[in-house]
């Protein structure tokens, strides 16, 4: 790079192109970015992730499981609730892993949703979307406010808004290597010249080494 970039003023799409554009200059490399956030895949796994584990310290479901935190099972599989850009039938299984059926405002008998089935395949949903730690890490509501089966109150995800990105993992791992072998400092200094930096890094419940904002 023959001048150095000033971030000021600049926004997160602009600096972090300049960033990406900089190390394919510079290392040869290009970081991919996660590029599958839209406000259906963001609300289904923050519903997925109240349901099961709810790693927020000061968000809860509106129908809580009091030992859990999460969202209550009475609620998850009661018929009556209308549920906001996430489908029940996504999530709820019967004891036979099929999908629930209503009839009217109940569940057609022998078709009612089962605890242990919907909870096995809630945990792959997060496993199979490559969910941080092991499908654990938190993940933010799609919707401004949060809506049926949660409605926790929490804040919609940066990613939408277009304030953060998630970088590809061991893309970032071998510019790291790259930047030990050229001397040229951490990644963190490196991101920081482009005005960006990673807050979630050593977050105590949901670390995040790949996810990177404006400063
Ligand atoms: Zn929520
Ligand atoms: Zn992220």
């Amino acid at each position: 790079m023959t001048s150095a970039f000033d971030p000021k003023g600049k926004t997160f799409t602009q600096r972090l192109k300049a960033f990406l554009d900089d190390v394919k200059a510079t290392y040869s490399l290009t970081v991919g970015q996660d590029s599958g956030r839209t406000v259906a895949w963001q609300q289904k796994h923050h519903v997925a992730h109240m349901f099961l584990y709810n790693s927020y310290r000061s968000t809860k479901p509106a129908k809580v499981d009091g030992v859990k935190r999460t969202i209550a099972w009475s609620h998850f599989s009661n018929p009556k609730v209308i549920w906001a850009t996430v489908k029940f039938s996504d999530f709820l299984k019967t004891a036979k892993n099929a999908t629930p059926v209503k009839d009217g405002q109940k569940w057609k008998v022998g078709f009612e949703p089962d605890q242990k089935a919907t909870e096995k395949h809630v945990k792959s949903l997060q496993t199979t979307a490559g969910i941080g730690n092991s499908g654990k890490a938190m993940v933010s509501s799609g919707l401004k406010p949060c809506a049926e089966p949660c409605k926790c109150g929490a804040g919609r995800s940066k990613h939408l808004d277009g304030v953060a990105a998630d970088l590809n993992s061991s893309h970032l791992t071998t510019l790291s290597t790259k930047l030990v072998t050229a001397k040229a400092g951490t990644l963190d200094d490196y991101l920081a010249k482009f005005g960006l930096h990673r807050p979630l890094l050593n977050h105590a419940t949901s670390p995040e080494k790949w996810h990177v904002e404006a400063k």
